[in-house]
């Protein structure tokens, strides 16, 4: 088949019943259903754009194995300008989302085409058929252009207990039986990002499993309406009904999170790529890299994200006339800087890539877990000064409505005007758009996702100097200035 249309993936989640709840209500019609049409719209689009003509050579590729043309998400680069063809993807879908939406299909497959070109892994650390079932798993998905959700994260019951020892066995997503047919999964998972609108889910674990844990150590995938996965969807953070002059990123751009429950679910067993096996579920990430390439979109995302913040902001400042102060240049300076910086570092990523053995070009780690690191900071900073430049203003703007009534048409076109040359009616929509991603609830969830899209932040940046220490044990410049020290010093003695 290749690539879909968006007509053609509004027509699969119309066609199919998983079982979403959200606030108290079971929803039977996703498609019909307020919240979830305008992002189902905007995936859509996502989906046009590998038939526009403009686009299409760009972010999608003719598969050598099947002559169909497929998303450059499935490419396994081999080289450079592999990784430059699928980043040029994640910036076409970035910038039609201005990097707001960070689970886009290109996200998850990145992470299959990942695991597929490691299939080594599957078979070492379990059975051959689990490699032969990844592999089969990426073309399905690849061949279909299936857009997927994952959960890979245990719920914050009890953090200071492993998996086993919660307060019931079953609360954490494990198996309780094995059968012919395959594995029989009970408990839950979060937080499945987009979950209701995908056509498939995939789960796995970050490391961290104990021994006692084999049952939860496991990873597969399954259809999202498959029989007893239920979707339970966070309260929204917007109803779907506000209109899009009045809250014109929040109304678009709302990526649902939910929980998935697994009521003893079937697994298939080819459908499985890791079973109850803790060394296998402790390796993943560090045997196979597959948070590398997917790290890669996240960059060029977040580079999206925070370019697009940052030109609010300057907009804003410029909007009434505030952007000749020096303080509020140098919080501008600070924001571009940024920017730039992450700029660099994907380019730098990109540039200094490393061949794995096997042939898969991988961006460099380094750069890449550098970005992880700054955003979560960078981010809620750039948040923070949008509101600090906007202050009150934010917060008197009236709605579209105000402007078409007859009475105040005049008031609004006289008193809410900019700097010379900024109309009343430019002016309050550009604090509109401010206010979506500096006061809503939708702007708060924007936040919270660059601080934890990708684990937890503290423990990140404590791995990272972890793994440069393990990659740097000597200090060779210290020994170079504590020698010539010393030599200098024998000099003078003999001098
Ligand atoms: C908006 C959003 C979207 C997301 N989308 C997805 C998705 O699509 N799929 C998915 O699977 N996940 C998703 N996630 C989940 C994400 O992976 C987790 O939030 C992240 O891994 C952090 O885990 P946690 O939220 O359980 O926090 P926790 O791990 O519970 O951490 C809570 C706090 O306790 C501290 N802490 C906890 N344990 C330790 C420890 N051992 N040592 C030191 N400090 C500790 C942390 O530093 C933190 O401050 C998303 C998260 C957000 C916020």
């Amino acid at each position: 088949m290749g690539i879909r249309t968006g007509a053609d993936y509004i027509n699969a989640v119309k066609s199919r019943q998983p079982d979403v709840w959200i606030g108290g209500r079971k929803i039977t019609n996703l498609y019909d259903e307020p919240i979830f049409r305008q992002p189902i719209n905007e995936m859509a689009r996502l989906f046009d754009l590998q038939h526009d003509p403009e686009f299409q050579d760009q972010i999608t590729h003719i598969s050598e194995e099947t002559g169909e043309r497929v998303n450059n998400a499935y490419l396994n680069p081999q080289n450079g300008a592999d990784l430059q063809a699928r980043r040029r993807l994640f910036e076409v879908w970035a910038e039609a989302t201005f990097g707001l939406m960070g689970r886009t299909p290109d996200f998850l497959g990145t992470v299959v085409t990942a695991m597929a070109s490691n299939d080594w892994f599957f078979r070492e650390y379990g059975e051959d058929r689990f490699g032969d079932n990844i592999i089969n798993y990426y073309k399905y998905i690849r061949d279909n252009d299936l857009f997927l959700t994952h959960a890979i994260v245990n719920p914050q019951n009890d953090r200071s207990r492993s998996s086993a020892q919660q307060a019931r066995e079953d609360m954490h997503l494990g198996v309780v039986k094995e059968t012919e047919e395959g594995l029989i999964v009970r408990g839950s998972k979060m937080l499945a990002t987009l979950a209701p609108v995908t056509d498939e889910v995939l789960v796995y674990s970050y490391p961290g499993f104990k021994p006692g844990d084999e049952k939860y150590a496991i990873s597969f995938a399954l259809p999202i309406e498959t029989p007893g996965i239920k979707i339970l969807c966070r309260e929204e953070t917007q109803n779907g009904e506000r209109s899009t002059w009045d809250h014109p990123l929040a109304s678009r751009f709302e990526e649902m999170d939910a929980l998935l429950v697994f009521e003893d679910v079937l697994v298939p067993w080819d459908r499985v790529f890791i079973n109850q096996n803790v060394e296998a579920g402790n390796l993943l990430y560090p045997k196979t890299g597959i948070n590398l390439q997917p790290s890669h979109q996240s960059a060029v995302r977040g580079l999206t994200k925070i370019g697009f913040v940052t030109e609010v902001t300057c907009a804003v400042a410029d909007a009434i006339g505030v952007d000749g102060f020096l303080n509020v240049q140098t919080q501008l300076s600070e924001l571009i800087q940024g920017v730039e910086t992450i700029r660099a570092l994907v380019r730098t990523a990109e540039a200094e890539f490393e061949l794995t053995p096997l042939g898969e070009a991988r961006p460099n780690i380094v750069p890449l877990e550098v970005v992880r690191g700054i955003l979560p900071t960078l981010y809620p900073k750039a948040v923070e000064i949008l509101q600090t430049i906007g202050a009150g203003g934010l917060l008197m703007m009236p709605t579209g409505a105000d402007f078409e009534h007859p009475e105040l048409k005049e008031i609004m076109d006289k008193h809410y005007g900019g700097r010379e040359g900024i109309s009343s009616e430019y002016r309050v929509r550009l604090f509109k758009l401010a206010w979506d991603l500096c006061g809503e609830a939708f702007g708060q969830r924007l936040v919270q996702y660059e601080r934890y899209y990708s684990g937890d932040p503290v423990r990140k940046l404590g791995m990272f100097y972890n793994v440069h220490k393990r990659n740097n044990p000597v200090y060779p410049l210290v020994e170079k200035a504590l020698n010539d020290s010393l030599e200098l010093s024998k000099d003078k003695v003999l001098n």
